[in-house]
């Protein structure tokens, strides 16, 4: 695949052939004017919709005010952020940086800080982001091949055999509670309540990736309480702030804290403008917001085929590549992602209407009859 703008980018992605400059709601519309149904939403980022009132509106005020001080002093808006995740977390303490693979990152410093130990257990098939030590816990040889040799340590292992691979030198078990970019395979409500129990014996942190899965995705704020299966810390990004750049590391009031001051750091984490989208974005995902995001995933789950997930973190197995299909897909004004080799994945925004559901359901029917 070739860089199809011209623009002089390094060719880190495979780029649809389109060029977007406008977005409203559900809706992207093109350099040509074309609109376009978006059921991806910048890979689960715009959860309210592109151009929400809420985050919008705080955004701008916050951008009138001040951008930046660095956390050598402290911020309103961040100090709010960090009381409100608490709140919907049941007690927790905040770290906030700049994206989801910077939340892991400092989730496995904060395990080997908080246990004296080195070891990490993952799951074959994950996904955790992209710098050295993220692609050390992400269960796929493919993407870590070229880059060899990565943080030592890392045993990955099945939902199943995971009592085998956690011993007294585990200083973490790292799960996403529904896989997301390996192809949306939710874990079993056991698997997480093995998972808790050997962390317990073993003196393990129990830290869940939620980069994907947190802040209503999956029809409840945070995944995790959908089993009830409390970790001891998650990790945050997408979906945190409508999509200004934010990701935040949730440490459970339940568990060492672990840091002390010059153990960890991010100049641009806790950014004033990203924490006052972020906080008009908690505020919006209220009982009835996640309602309707269990309404509408039960919809896309009812009427269409093969349909898996939870919530609006939905995959389309098709059995065959999906690539081609989701360029079918685009080219009828439909965004939707991939998830693995086979499957479309679909992260609409959260305030997805049923009438959009219904006119993507209907052009998904057409293009995989
Ligand atoms: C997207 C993702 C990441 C990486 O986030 P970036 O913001 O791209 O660094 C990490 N973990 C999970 C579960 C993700 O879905």
């Amino acid at each position: 695949m070739t860089v199809l703008t011209g623009a002089p980018l390094l060719p880190t992605y495979a780029r649809f052939p389109v060029t977007f400059v406008d977005g409203e709601g559900s809706w992207l519309i093109d350099e040509d004017g074309k609109r376009y149904l978006d059921l991806i939403a910048g890979i689960a980022v715009v959860s309210l919709g592109h151009k929400h009132p809420a985050p919008l509106a705080a955004a701008k005020e916050q951008l009138d005010r001040l951008w930046h001080v660095s956390n050598l002093y402290s911020t309103l808006p961040m100090e709010h952020l960090a009381v409100r995740l608490s709140e919907r977390f049941g007690g927790a303490h905040a770290f906030f940086c700049n994206s989801g693979t910077e939340a892991v990152e400092a989730a496995l410093k904060w395990a080997r800080k908080s246990t004296g130990k080195t070891g990490y257990v993952a799951l074959e098939g994950s996904f955790h982001g992209r710098t050295m030590g993220a692609l050390s816990i992400t269960g796929q040889p493919g993407k870590q091949k070229p880059f060899l040799p990565l943080v030592p340590g890392v045993s990955f292992t099945t939902p199943d055999r995971l009592a085998d691979a956690v011993n007294a030198d585990t200083a973490a078990i790292i799960l996403e509670p529904i896989q997301g970019e390996g192809g949306v395979h939710p874990l079993g409500r056991e698997v997480l309540e093995t998972a808790r129990a050997l962390a317990d014996e073993f003196e393990a942190m129990l830290i869940f990736d939620e980069v994907q899965t947190g802040i209503g995705r999956t029809g409840a704020f945070y995944a995790w309480q959908n089993s009830g299966v409390k970790p001891d810390a998650i990790t945050l990004a997408k979906g945190l702030a409508n999509g200004l750049p934010i990701g935040a590391l949730l440490v459970s009031d339940d568990s060492p804290t672990g840091f002390v001051p010059g153990d960890h750091a991010s100049t641009f984490g806790g950014n004033p403008v990203s924490c006052a989208a972020a906080n008009a974005v908690v505020d919006t995902i209220d009982d009835d917001l996640l309602t309707h995001v269990r309404e509408i995933g039960a919809l896309f789950q009812n009427e269409l085929p093969n349909v898996r997930g939870r919530g609006l973190l939905l995959a389309v197995e098709l059995g065959r590549p999906a690539g081609p299909v989701a360029h079918e897909l685009l080219a009828k004004g439909l965004l939707v992602g991939t998830a693995g080799d086979t499957a479309l994945r679909l992260t609409p925004s959260l305030t997805i209407s049923h009438d959009e559901a219904q006119q993507a359901i209907a052009i998904l029917r057409e293009v995989l009859a």
